[in-house]
């Protein structure tokens, strides 16, 4: 229904950008040494309706790394392979309520008898996740989920080698969480294996139009609207809307949900996605985050445009 016109989309976009480009709270991510050099005060914001228009503001053609926002997309491909009862059963669905990089979550789960990762949207379950994509090599593994984040995409998206190096160096606590996972027996293959591809995924460099391109994959049913090409089936676009509901900002989730009213997606790199099925995503970029890891621009202008343009998917009208 509620299809957005030109004109509210631009002037919604042109309020939250002005209302927050002054907010200096938060900071750049500083465990990815090269992420703390990004300048803290890139600001865009891009919207994108499930009839392929585009609306932009500010610094929304500034490439970033995509870190976390990748992995409701490897979900995708996850699902799209090897079925939800698998990623239910292997990875498990419910929200941790700790950071995505908890190692406390991964023993509480095996203590409680859940599957040990969590969830596809926290790193155990996201590198375990990156294992389930079914291939022969690494190599291959890599080059399916790279195709999948280029067609939810609609361009091919090249690798941040700088991140990537940077990332490999110091990546020691998601190295514990993987073989952590192995000795659970939770991570199929080799993990290093596993975790490398993940770290590369985390590597690719998008933009805020990119991402919004993306979101707007899943509101439209997993068909993306700009290049009309087919990337997931609807079933599974709609199973990744409901996991970043409840999982898609980290320990906040809930916050999130209950603020804002929609699923969404946040990364380390200062991205954020957020998403209203059947009509348009909204996808912003600006690095300094909240301790949980969230962009705090883009939270704020997410949850100002989704109210003027009455994206909660909870309201009744
Ligand atoms: N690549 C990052 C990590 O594994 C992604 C984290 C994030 O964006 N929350 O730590």
């Amino acid at each position: 229904d509620a299809e957005v016109s030109a004109a509210e989309a631009k002037d919604a976009l042109q309020r939250a950008h002005s209302r927050f480009k002054g907010v200096k709270e938060g900071k750049n991510a500083d465990y990815i040494p090269s992420l703390a050099k990004v300048d803290p005060g890139l600001f865009g914001i891009v919207l994108v309706t499930v009839d392929g228009r585009v609306y932009s503001v500010g610094d929304s053609e500034s490439p970033f790394a995509i870190e976390s926002v990748s992995k409701p997309f490897t979900l995708a491909r996850v699902l799209q392979d090897v079925g939800a009862a698998k990623v239910e059963k292997k990875i498990g669905t419910n929200a941790t309520g700790e950071p995505f990089n908890s190692i406390t979550a991964i023993e509480q789960n095996k203590e409680a008898n859940r599957p040990p990762a969590g969830n596809p949207l926290v790193n155990a379950g996201a590198i375990t996740a990156v294992s389930m994509v079914p291939a022969k090599s690494a190599d291959e593994r890599w080059t399916r989920i790279h195709d999948t984040l280029n067609d939810f995409a609609g361009r091919e998206l090249p690798v941040n080698e700088e991140v990537y190096r940077s990332e490999s160096a110091t990546n020691t606590r998601n190295r514990a969480i993987s073989w952590l996972l192995k000795s659970y027996d939770a991570l199929p293959g080799d993990p290093m294996e596993a975790l490398d591809v993940y770290t590369r995924q985390c590597s690719v460099n998008v933009t805020a139009k990119d991402l919004a391109i993306m979101g707007a994959t899943l509101a439209n049913g997993g068909m993306n609207p700009v290049t009309g090409k087919r990337v997931v089936d609807s079933d599974n676009a709609q199973k990744v809307l409901s996991q970043m509901l409840t999982t898609g900002l980290y320990e906040n989730s809930g916050d999130w949900s209950f603020t804002a009213g929609l699923p969404a997606k946040s990364g380390v790199g200062g991205g954020i996605v957020a998403v209203v099925p059947g009509r348009f995503a909204v996808a912003t970029f600006s690095p300094p985050l909240d301790k949980a890891g969230n962009s705090v621009r883009g939270q704020k202008a997410v949850e100002s445009i989704i109210t003027e343009l009455g994206g909660d998917i909870f309201s009744s009208g």
